[in-house]
């Protein structure tokens, strides 16, 4: 460890559980967070400033004013300039410790690019917003045979899992056994999403912290004090809760290794990504941005855009189209809609 790393990690190194040899292991450790909303700006911001060696950022959407208030890596200049929130962070994580290589990706998380753009790392971080994506996570996990920390939050209301692959039970363990053990129900409150029931920062907070307590464990070289169990907190009605998941022995995933949301088509071209927006994803088809922008200025449709994305109006609907042909319409859930929208002013 140099001296300026010495003493900037000092009270960190302090830190029984953690010392100077779990200081020296933290910095050549690797993480990738998929997911960069509320949750995965707490957890970067915490794991950056305590000395991870690299963090790779992957995120599909843009910054928006109501992000502001939960996902604390943004600014108004961020939500102004409409940047793509994987750039947003990249920046922002770089100021606040330059030692940390920090890498953001703008673009989604597939069957087909998941091998890729997660192996090579220590570790996975659950930032996502969907149990479609989270599920996707958990196979490629499985498969690459990493460790992936879940965790979500809605309303006051969040809860997080390490788990390890082949040693504690799984996310489809945990979600897709006979019994309703405390899985989905629990994790989101049936259906709601922030979207619809919305949530509180200080929720996100909480969980975390302890998604990134958790991280610094495994990444130090601490296994045995990691926290093996489902634990959830309402900080609302300061209830807080531990619960012990057992392995499902016929599990689909970590047991039969049937990785349907790795191997499959479950993805579909077109998802409903909450908050009343449709994105549809062209996969291979590169838009240039500055020729779609002056065909749809001579049209008015109050373009805006910067070298990743483009936004325009069609009112009452929003459409931001990112470089790699994916789109998110906003406005609408119907995806038929959607798709005759992209195909008008974007092309079919
Ligand atoms: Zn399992």
């Amino acid at each position: 460890m140099k001296p300026d790393e010495q003493d900037k990690y000092s009270r960190q190194i302090l830190f029984d559980g953690i010392g100077a040899a779990g200081q020296e292991r933290l910095l050549a450790a690797s993480a990738v967070l998929v997911g960069c909303g509320a949750l995965g700006t707490a957890s970067a911001n915490l794991l950056v400033r305590a000395g991870l060696g690299r963090l790779r950022i992957i995120d599909r959407d843009f910054v928006e004013p109501s992000n502001l208030q939960r996902q604390t890596l943004f600014d108004e200049a961020d939500a102004r300039e409409a940047l793509p929130k994987a750039i947003a962070a990249e920046r922002h994580l770089r100021a606040i410790n330059s030692g940390v290589q920090v890498e953001g990706i703008t673009g989604d998380l597939t069957p087909k690019n998941a091998a890729a753009l997660l192996s090579g790392f220590h570790l996975i971080l659950d930032g996502t917003d969907n149990f479609e994506t989270r599920l996707l996570l958990n196979d490629a996990a499985i498969s690459l045979g990493m460790p992936w920390i879940y965790a979500a939050v809605v309303g006051s209301y969040g809860v997080t899992m390490t788990i390890l692959p082949g040693q504690t039970a799984c996310l489809a363990c945990l979600l897709e056994s006979g019994e309703d053990s405390g899985g989905r129900g629990a994790a989101l409150g049936g259906d709601a999403t922030c979207d619809t029931i919305g949530v509180l920062q200080a929720a996100v907070g909480a969980i975390a912290s302890i998604q990134s307590a958790e991280a610094m464990k495994l990444l130090a070289g601490k296994p045995e004090a990691l926290n093996r169990r489902l634990v959830s907190c309402d900080v609302w009605s300061g209830k807080f809760q531990s619960i012990g998941v057992e392995r499902n022995p016929n599990c689909r995933a970590c047991a039969r290794r049937d990785l349907i949301y790795l191997n499959g088509d479950a993805q579909p071209h077109i998802t409903l990504c909450g908050r009343d927006s449709v994105q549809i994803h062209e996969r291979g088809r590169k838009l240039d941005l500055a020729d779609l922008g002056r065909r749809l200025n001579g049209a008015s449709r109050d373009v805006r855009y910067n070298e990743f994305l483009l936004r325009f109006r069609v009112p009452p609907y929003e459409l931001t189209v990112f470089a790699d042909g994916r789109a998110i319409i906003k406005g609408t859930k119907d995806p038929a809609v959607a798709r005759s929208l992209y195909a008008r002013y974007v092309g079919a």
